[in-house]
C-alpha cells in the first residue's frame, strides 16, 4: 500500500477533477460522433465532388477537423481513465518511470499525468 505517498496530495480532489474532465470528454466525443455521422450522411446524399466543388472541400475540411478533435479527445480520455485507475490502485501522483512524487502544482495543471517533470519531456 502506498499510503504514505497518497497522503502527499489531495487525491479526492483530483479524482473529482478527473471525473469531471472524463464526463466532458465523453460528451464531446458523443457530439463529435453525431456531427461526423450527419456530415458524412449528407455528403453521401448530395453526391458532391470533393476535389472540385468548393462546398465539398469545406465539408471535407470540417470532417478532418472533427476527426482530429475526436482523436485528441480519445487520447485524452485514455490518459484520464489511466489516472483514475492509478487512483484506485494507490499509485496516483507518482511518476511511473522513477517513482518520484509528482509535484502537486503539476498535477493541478495536468491531473492525468503519469510522469514527473523530468520524465515528461516528449510525452503528454
Ligand atoms: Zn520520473
Amino acid at each position: 500500500m502506498a499510503v504514505a505517498l497518497q497522503a502527499m496530495v489531495d487525491i479526492a480532489r483530483f479524482r473529482v477533477l478527473l471525473e469531471g474532465e472524463r464526463d466532458r470528454k465523453y460528451a464531446l466525443l458523443k457530439a463529435l460522433r453525431q456531427d461526423i455521422g450527419s456530415v458524412s450522411a449528407s455528403r453521401k446524399n448530395s453526391n458532391v465532388d470533393d476535389e472540385h466543388d468548393p462546398e465539398g472541400s469545406t465539408i471535407a475540411f470540417e470532417l478532418s477537423q472533427a476527426s482530429a478533435l475526436m482523436e485528441q479527445s480519445r487520447a485524452g480520455l485514455e490518459q484520464i481513465e489511466g489516472a483514475l485507475e492509478r487512483i484506485s490502485d494507490g499509485s496516483y501522483g507518482v511518476c511511473v518511470v522513477c517513482g518520484a512524487a509528482i509535484p502537486e502544482g503539476r498535477l493541478e495543471a495536468r491531473p492525468w499525468t503519469p510522469f514527473c517533470i523530468d520524465h515528461a519531456s516528449g510525452r503528454r
